[in-house]
């Protein structure tokens, strides 16, 4: 089985939204004292969760990434997690996160089958962390370090480059990420809610850090395992790899492998569109199962051909948080 959209991609990767919470107001992300949530009602419960996760692996999606706002904050992640990764056909379960509470949840996690995660850092300055997210890098590294110790495997952090904010830190990053075994990503900044907008003053074409860095090190291609659209290179005479990740510069729609779906059930079909389809008031009518993969089938009709951030960045009114990032 497989689960083919209008323009002939495979969907094989879902990115699951457990919470549209955060504990981080991370500027191009979320408003400072946001506080306009989801109703915790409205969230998709465990046995829905794994309903619809079910019927997309009897689909052929093989990878699920658990994502938010920030799902740590969801109570008891690491049952959902050992429950999907339970399902016949999912492969590859892994979490993107904040790193926040990572240290008191590490361990429970891998135990529930999560093997690799990534994790949000754009500076390892604690002054500058405390500027762009609101709180304390400290809590973040605490929780990296201890993802290593129980052997999350592996650790890519992804770090959103912003001009005059953090592009100077890439050196820096380069340093911590080497020393500790992780793999740096970065990533260019997208308009997506006002949040993301008003960050798009400080967009910068991965181009640009690139061509910095190859001034400093030799640069060789590499590849990573994972389902996304990273471009890799490794340092040569390290174990370092660095991805690039340029949906503005260099847009990979037509490689697009993925759909999102949000705490509370809405399926998104691309994260810089509005095409949706709402599942929630199916699942909670009784929906069949042949049925709820008729539907999954009929919906992934519904994703675009390309996102346009370029020619449209007023487009997208939510924010990441609510999407799933
Ligand atoms: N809270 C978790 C975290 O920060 O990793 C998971 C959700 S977060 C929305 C997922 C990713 O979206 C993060 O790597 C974050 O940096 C990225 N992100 C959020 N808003 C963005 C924007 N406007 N442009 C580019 N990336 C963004
Ligand atoms: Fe929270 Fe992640 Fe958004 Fe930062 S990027 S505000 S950590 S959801």
């Amino acid at each position: 089985m497989s689960l083919i959209d209008q323009y002939n991609r495979e969907i094989k990767y879902l990115r699951l939204s457990v919470t549209d919470r955060c504990d981080l107001r991370c500027f191009y992300c979320m408003p400072k004292g946001f506080d306009g949530y989801e109703e915790p009602e409205d969230w998709l419960n465990f046995d829905e969760i794994e309903r619809v996760i079910a019927s997309f692996t009897r689909l052929g999606v093989s990878a699920v990434r658990l994502t938010g706002g920030e799902p740590l904050l969801r109570k008891d992640l690491p049952v959902l997690a050992q429950r999907l990764s339970a399902l016949p056909g999912l492969d590859d379960l892994s979490l993107s996160t904040n790193a926040t509470r990572l240290g008191k949840h590490a361990q429970a996690l891998h135990n529930a089958g999560i093997s690799r995660i990534n994790v949000s850092l754009d500076t390892v300055n604690p002054h500058k962390f405390k500027d762009i997210t609101q709180g304390k890098l400290e809590k973040i590294t605490t929780g990296l370090l201890q993802a290593k110790a129980v052997g999350l495997d592996p650790i890519k952090i992804n770090m959103v480059i912003m001009k005059g904010v953090n592009d100077n830190d890439v050196e820096a990053m380069v340093d911590f990420c080497m020393e500790h075994g992780f793999t740096l990503r970065f990533i260019e900044t997208m308009p997506i809610g006002d949040t993301g907008r008003n960050a798009l003053d400080h967009y910068i074409s991965l181009d640009i850090i690139e061509q910095r860095l190859a001034e400093k090190y030799q640069l060789i291609p590499a590849v990573m395992s994972g389902a996304g659209p990273a471009r890799y290179v490794q340092v040569a005479g390290t174990d370092l790899k660095i991805g690039f990740i340029t949906p503005i510069s260099q847009h990979f729609c037509d490689t697009c492998n993925r759909v999102r779906l949000s705490a509370t059930g809405t399926l998104y079909m691309c994260l810089g569109d509005e095409h949706k389809y709402e599942l929630r008031h199916l699942l909670r009518e009784g929906i069949s199962d042949s049925n709820l993969d008729q539907v999954i089938r009929d919906a992934i009709n519904l994703k675009p051909l390309k996102h346009e951030f370029n020619e449209k960045p007023e487009k997208v009114v939510r924010f990441m948080s609510m999407t799933g990032g």
